[in-house]
């Protein structure tokens, strides 16, 4: 495959490019990669070196993105590319988001390759995940343009990390979205992941206020980190103020890894802790993640407090809503339910 010619940038001055398309606004050397490397100057010119080149492919459990209320059982063909626009200490997937193409093997898939390979193993989605997809915007919107016109839904798994203008292109045909909210503080943000937390904020009230994508919050808790109470009091207000009460959030476990091997895995008790934090303060489905717990991963009614769907880790052990409600009572469900 070609080249392909980058969206959002633009020449500076002194010979370099300005990326817009996330707030890290890198300026760009002839010859010299961004900050997540795969975009690239290339003779005054910016290239995206990620489209087309997926690291590979896999069929989740859509549950996995995590996504609870958004065509629940189903899979989900996934995928992601090499490099990163953030700079996790504790990133759970380095192996990609550090890597450079030549270091993954990265498969030469066209927009069309991806859709059909979606077709074919019967799978209602597509996830842009495992890296951050923001960086290959470009080939996000060649794909879930396709995807779309074929009735395959898209999602986004995403740090949220993305410039205002430049969102509304890569978002224009995405059904979905989880958006990790890494921690709230400025602190831990700009310490841990080298991005800006206001940033992500503005994304998330954007896509609550200006977009039809069906989006799930994910926290991961890091022990000493950003999982104090009083951290997960004042998230879970924020998102009540400015997102309402139905947004589903979950809180995932992390595992010591990349720069941050000094850490212990996260106790299930924190997340439960969290857990019952959110729900007493008003959030309506709150679930944890990356641990065996029943009762934090099931969706009850908010209504009748009838079980609706039940699991364990990714997988759907029943499911007992009806057109998007509760069977019991008849309470509207938020979310994109396929029963
Ligand atoms: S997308 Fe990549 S190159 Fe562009 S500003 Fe963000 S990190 Fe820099």
């Amino acid at each position: 495959m070609e080249k392909v010619l980058a969206k959002w940038w633009e020449p500076t001055d002194n010979q370099k490019i300005l990326c817009t398309l996330c707030p890290r606004y890198c300026k760009i050397g002839d010859g010299q990669p961004g900050f997540c490397y795969i975009r690239q100057n290339h003779g005054g010119n910016l290239y995206t070196i990620g489209y087309g080149k997926p690291t590979g492919f896999a069929i989740d459990p859509i549950e996995k993105k995590p996504l609870n209320h958004f065509l629940p059982g189903t899979s989900i063909l996934s995928f992601g590319t090499a490099g990163c626009n953030l700079g996790c200490k504790f990133c759970q997937n380095w192996s990609m988001s550090k890597a450079k193409l030549d270091d993954m093997n990265s498969l030469t898939v066209s927009p069309e390759g991806v859709v059909e390979l979606a077709k074919s193993y019967n799978t209602p989605s597509i996830a842009f995940t495992y890296n951050d997809p923001t960086i290959f915007g470009e080939y996000v919107i060649d794909i879930s343009k396709i995807s779309r016109e074929e009735g395959i839904k898209s999602v986004m798994v995403t740090a949220g990390y993305i410039d205002k203008e430049a969102r509304k292109d890569v978002y224009k045909f995405i059904d979905a979205a989880n958006v990790d909210l890494k921690g709230f503080t400025e602190k831990f943000y700009w310490k841990s992941t080298i991005s800006h937390l206001d940033d992500v904020l503005d994304t998330l009230i954007w896509l609550k206020n200006d977009t039809d994508v069906w989006f799930e919050i994910t926290t991961l808790l890091i022990p000493d980190e950003n999982d104090s109470e009083e951290e997960i009091k004042r998230e879970s207000n924020w998102i009540l103020t400015n997102l309402g009460d139905s947004i589903p959030l979950h809180f995932t476990a992390f595992h010591p890894d990349f720069k941050m091997l000094n850490k212990e895995r996260t106790p299930e008790k924190t997340l439960i802790t969290a857990r019952n934090i959110a729900t007493e303060m008003g959030i309506k489905f709150c679930y944890v993640g990356n641990v065996h717990n029943k009762e934090g991963q099931t969706t009850y009614c908010p209504n009748c407090k009838a079980i609706l769907i039940k699991r364990d880790w990714h997988s759907v052990i029943s499911n007992k809503m009806s057109s998007g409600c509760c069977k019991s009572c008849g309470y509207k469900i938020d979310g994109v339910f396929n029963n």
